[in-house]
C-alpha cells in the first residue's frame, strides 16, 4: 500500500469549505475531538468532581452529556461507550484547568461516524503486547473505538494457527530488514491476543484482525511453499518493502483448509464481527499461468478467453469463497478497495487510494459499506514534514509529505448524497511499519496527526476549524508528554 498521491485524489477529498470554528471565548474547552455541541452558562465551577451519573438510552450508545455546574459535574450517557467518552472529556478538562475555576457549560456530544480506527502494522515490525496496550491507552483517550491489527504480511506472520507450526518456526522471522544484518521476528500467543482483546474492551476499543490475502503472503508461502502456484525453493520471508507477486493459489484445496483453520482461531480470539481480509496489491501473474488456477476458473464457470478479465473474476470468486467461510462463523469481511474492485455483498471496502463511496458503489454495488483511509491524508507512515525521517532511512524518499493540516482536511462526506453517506462507516489512519522499528517511532508517526483524523471521524464539520484545532494540539502535545512520556514535537527540519 504505497500508492503515490495524485492531484486528483486531493481534489476529491478537499472539502469545499472548512467552516470557521468557534473562538475560545465561545468554546473555552480544549477537548479533542471537538464536541458536537457546547453551550456555555454563567458562573464558574470550583471542582470537576462528578455529582451524578445517569443512564439515558434515548441519547444513543456513544452519546453523552456533561453538565458543568458551580459545585461539580453531572454526566448522562447513552451507553457504556458514552460514559467512557464522558470520562475522557472530563479528564481532558481536568488537565486543561488543573484545579483552576472552570467556566460552567453543557457539552452534548456524540460522534459523526461510528467507526474511528487506527491501523497498527504488527507484521512488518512485531509490536510487543505491552506496547499494543500503551497504543490502546492513547487512542482510546481521544475516542478512537477500533484498533485494526494488521497481523500478516510478506515480512512476517504473527498469528499462531493450530496444525501449522511453520508459521512460528519460519513465517514469523526474517534474517534482516533493509540489509541491517539484524534478525527480526515475533509471534503472539493465543492467550496474549485474548489478553489484548480483554484489555481493549476496558478502553472501549474493538479489535479488528487482518489476515491479508491472496497477496502479501510471502512469509506464509515461505513456510508452506505448496500454498503458492509455483513453489519457489529460494523464497524467503521478505526483508524489504514493495509489492510481492507471491499469492496463495486458490486452485489448491489446502488453501481453503488453511483459511478455515485461521478463521476458527480468529473467531476464538476476537469477538468483533469484522475480519479484514486485505485483498490489495495482488498481481495475478502466476494465477494466469497456473494449471490449478485454470481448473479453479473452469469450475467457477469463468471464461479464459481474456485472461486478464478471467484473473479479475477469479479474484472476486476467491473473495466470495473466503467471505462465505467467514460468514459461516458469524463474521463480515473487510477489504482494501482496489480500482475497479468488486467485493461480496455485505462486506466493507476500505478506501486507501483516491476513491470515494461513489466509486465503490459503481464497481461493487450499493451493498458494500465504506471506510475512508485515503493514503494522501490518512497514511501516517508518510512524513509529516520534509525530511521527517532519519537520514539514511531506506526507501522513504518516494513518500509524499502529509502535514497535520493536510490530514485535517479529511471530510468523508464530501461530494456524497445522503444515501451514499449512509454507507460510510467512518475513518481510519494507517501506520504501515516497514520502516517503523519500535513503538517510539509508532507514536512519533501517529501523533499529533491522528488527532486530526479523529476529529474528522467524530466532529460535525460546522464546529471544526484548523486554527482552533492547532491551538488545541499545542496543549495536547504537552499533555501527551506528561501522561505517557511521548513527545509528538518535531525537531526543526530544513
Ligand atoms: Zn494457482
Amino acid at each position: 500500500m504505497r500508492m503515490k498521491v495524485s492531484l486528483f485524489s486531493l481534489l476529491c477529498l478537499l472539502p469545499g469549505v472548512l467552516m470557521a470554528a468557534s473562538s475560545f471565548e465561545e468554546r473555552p474547552y480544549m477537548v479533542i475531538p471537538e464536541p458536537a455541541v457546547v453551550n456555555m452558562a454563567s458562573g464558574t465551577c470550583n471542582t470537576l468532581k462528578v455529582l451524578k451519573k445517569t443512564a439515558d438510552k434515548s441519547l444513543g450508545e456513544e452519546a453523552y452529556k456533561l453538565t458543568i455546574k458551580p459545585n461539580g459535574v453531572d454526566i448522562a450517557a447513552g451507553g457504556r461507550a458514552g460514559l467512557f467518552y464522558a470520562m475522557q472529556t472530563l479528564d481532558q478538562l481536568k488537565a486543561q484547568y488543573k484545579g483552576d475555576k472552570v467556566p460552567c457549560g453543557v457539552i452534548e456530544d456524540k460522534p459523526r461516524f461510528g467507526w474511528r480506527s487506527m491501523m497498527l502494522d504488527t507484521a512488518r515490525h512485531f509490536v510487543p503486547v505491552d506496547d499494543v496496550k500503551k497504543f490502546i491507552d492513547v487512542m482510546s483517550y481521544y475516542k478512537f473505538n477500533k484498533l485494526h491489527m494488521h497481523l500478516t504480511d510478506d515480512q512476517g506472520w504473527r498469528l499462531p494457527v493450530p496444525g501449522y507450526p511453520k508459521l512460528e518456526e519460519i513465517a514469523s522471522k526474517r534474517d534482516e530488514t533493509f540489509g541491517n544484518k539484524t534478525p527480526h521476528g515475533g509471534m503472539y500467543t493465543k492467550e496474549q491476543l485474548k489478553g489484548i482483546v480483554k484489555y481493549a474492551e476496558t478502553k472501549n476499543i474493538e479489535i479488528i484482525p487482518e489476515i491479508d490475502l491472496p497477496g502479501h503472503n510471502q512469509a506464509l508461502c515461505t513456510a508452506y511453499r505448496d500454498f503458492q502456484c509455483f513453489p519457489d525453493p529460494n523464497l524467503k520471508v521478505r526483508q524489504d518493502a514493495g509489492i510481492s507477486k507471491t499469492l496463495v493459489c486458490p486452485g489448491n484445496p489446502e488453501i481453503t483448509k488453511f483459511y478455515n483453520a485461521v478463521f476458527n482461531e480468529l473467531k476464538d480470539i476476537f469477538p468483533s464481527k469484522f475480519v479484514h481480509l486485505g485483498g490489495d496489491e495482488a498481481p495475478e501473474d502466476n494465477w494466469k499461468k497456473c494449471p490449478k488456477c485454470a481448473a479453479f476458473r473452469a469450475k467457477e464457470g469463468i471464461n479464459d478467453s481474456d485472461i486478464n478479465k478471467a484473473a479479475s473474476k477469479q479474484m472476486f470468486s476467491f473473495f466470495v469463497k473466503m467471505d462465505e467461510l467467514l460468514k459461516a462463523k458469524g463474521k463480515k469481511s473487510v477489504f482494501w478497495y482496489e480500482p475497479g474492485g468488486k467485493y461480496p455483498d455485505g462486506s466493507v471496502a476500505t478506501i486507501w487510494r483516491s476513491h470515494n463511496a461513489k466509486d465503490v458503489a459503481n464497481t461493487s454495488g450499493e451493498k458494500v459499506d465504506v471506510i475512508y483511509a485515503p493514503n494522501a491524508l490518512c497514511y501516517l507512515d508518510y512524513p509529516q514534514l520534509p525530511g521527517d525521517w532519519p537520514s539514511g532511512q531506506p526507501d522513504t524518499g518516494w513518500m509524499p509529505v502529509n502535514t497535520i493540516e493536510n490530514v485535517y482536511r479529511l471530510d468523508p462526506g464530501v461530494g456524497l448524497d445522503a444515501k451514499e453517506l449512509a454507507r460510510v462507516k467512518g475513518v481510519e489512519c494507517c501506520l504501515w511499519s516497514e520502516r517503523i522499528p519500535d513503538i517510539n517511532r509508532v507514536f512519533y508517526q501517529a501523533y499529533p496527526r491522528a488527532l486530526a483524523l479523529v476529529e474528522a471521524g467524530w466532529s460535525p464539520m460546522d464546529v471544526r476549524g484548523i486554527d482552533r484545532f492547532k491551538a488545541k494540539v499545542d496543549f495536547h502535545k504537552k499533555l501527551m508528554s506528561e501522561k505517557w512520556n511521548i513527545s509528538p514535537d518535531r525537531p526543526e527540519k530544513k
